[in-house]
């Protein structure tokens, strides 16, 4: 089939490269000049396991174009799917700028019927709007229908999330909708639901919101455990367990950032408002987010005392592992919070380390995590990379000027760094 992914992004250019694998003609496009310069040569933009040698293959069999003309994108394809950025507005309602202008390009270079797939995050009725935006617009009446299909991808495991999907979501209104979308997405043999546009649309932002709340729910009760010397990582297992509740997202830590939670938290939040429903248990979740963060920087100055002047080492600055994404990033508030506080910080992450140097100013960037820790006070974990949890710690005792280790994703065994002589500090593990 001939598709067309504009906006070549994360989920644009994963979508995109994994649709070509499927044996369709993809082309993707951004209005990003730069960004499409180096696609065609097939330099990435971002880090994600495997997507570089899918592009570079779909590129040569030549499956994959990229085109900086949303034009020439339309005029080309039956599909259409629009999968630009939804970022928070100030007062957390989705942005959806990019979503009208791609709807009025699509309007004004259709020459003949277009399938409008909308992958990006966008609050409830946001199909609806596409639609009468396209109306308003388009020129010599073409027909055209408009989908749902919201991504439920992460980062880091993109590709497998993509081509092995726990359900593909098609919220459509007309049985040519459904025949396309059904027929691109046999060949991934996975659940396919299909229900209407504005149920589509809600699937996506309360999986989020759920997903969220699993997170902020963990993080209080990890507040409880550090109270009564419990193992927030027993509990956890131990609800886990119970297939109604299943064991993903129940990690205690730094809390969630990212893209994705954050802003689609409160543009469900705004949306609800919007509707006369105030959602308040959405509210909290976003509230326990925040005051993790800041109980953290607390643990963080318990276990310093004085903070001012202390050479302080973060590992990983990505807002979680294998991806170079440092949007929302726990890493930054905590960063941010400590310079705030006086302290010189040294940092180190295995993938995001060009981008971190283009907007983090004031650190000290390593080579590794040894280099990092060298003449520090503390060690702090703000991402759960694997290499960190394969740290040498003996050589890492000799390096660091004081063995202080504050896990912020649970990762290390406490009663053997314990055994090493380091002070351990955890979250929800009875020490803080
Ligand atoms: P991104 O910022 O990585 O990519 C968006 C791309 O769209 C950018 O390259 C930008 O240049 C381009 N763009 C913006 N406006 C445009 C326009 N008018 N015309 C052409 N191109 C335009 O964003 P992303 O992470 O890929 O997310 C895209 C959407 O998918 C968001 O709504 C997001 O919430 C959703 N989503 C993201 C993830 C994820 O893990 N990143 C997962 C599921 C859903």
């Amino acid at each position: 089939m001939n598709i067309s992914i504009i906006g070549s992004g994360y989920v644009g250019l994963v979508s995109g490269a994994c649709f070509a694998e499927l044996g369709n003609q993809v082309i993707c496009a951004d209005n990003d000049t730069k960004k499409i310069r180096d696609l065609k040569k097939g330099i990435l933009p971002i880090y994600e396991p495997g997507l570089e040698e899918l592009i570079i293959k779909n590129l040569k069999n030549q499956r994959l174009k990229f085109t900086s003309s949303i034009k020439d994108a339309v005029g080309a394809s039956e599909i259409i799917f629009i999968a630009v950025g939804t970022p928070a507005l100030k007062n957390g309602e989705a942005d959806l700028t990019g979503i009208e202008n791609v709807a009025c390009s699509i309007a004004v270079n259709m020459n003949s019927y277009r399938l409008i797939v909308e992958k990006s995050t966008v609050p409830v009725e946001t199909c609806a709007w596409i639609k009468k935006t396209i109306t308003t617009y388009v020129k010599k009446n073409h027909k055209f229908d408009v989908v749902s299909n919201p991504e439920f991808l992460r980062e880091g495991s993109a590709i497998n999330d993509f081509t092995h999907p726990d359900r593909i979501v098609l919220g459509v209104e007309t049985v040519r909708a459904k025949q396309i979308m059904t027929k691109l997405y046999r060949p991934l043999n996975r659940p396919i639901l299909v229900t209407d546009i504005k149920s589509a649309e809600l699937i996506k932002h309360a999986s989020n919101a759920f997903l969220a709340t699993k997170i902020s729910f963990i993080n209080a009760v990890a507040r409880i455990c550090d109270r009564v010397g419990a193992d927030v990582k027993e509990v956890a297992e131990g609800m886990g367990l119970d297939n109604r509740i299943g064991r993903y997202f129940l990690h205690a830590g730094l809390g969630y950032g990212g893209s994705c939670f954050p802003k689609d938290l409160d543009a469900f939040i705004t949306i609800a408002e919007k509707l006369g429903y105030d959602f308040e248990i959405l509210k909290a979740v976003r509230n326990t987010n925040e005051d993790q963060k800041r109980f953290i920087i607390q643990k963080i100055k318990d276990a310093l005392w004085i903070v001012k002047g202390k050479l302080i080492t973060v590992l990983g600055l990505a807002f979680k592992p294998n991806t170079d994404d440092l949007r929302n990033a726990p890493s930054f508030d905590l960063i941010k919070a400590l310079i705030q506080e006086g302290a010189r910080i040294k940092v180190y992450d295995p993938e995001a380390m060009e981008k971190a140097k283009k907007i983090l100013k004031g650190v000290i960037f390593c080579k590794d995590a040894y280099q990092a820790a060298r003449g520090a006070d503390c060690l702090i974990v703000a991402t759960e990379w694997n290499e960190f949890k394969e740290l040498d710690f003996v050589r890492l005792k000799k390096t660091l000027k004081r063995a202080l280790v504050i896990d912020g994703r649970n990762i290390y065994d406490s009663q053997q760094l314990k055994k090493l002589g380091f002070t351990y500090i955890g979250v929800g593990q009875g020490n803080g």
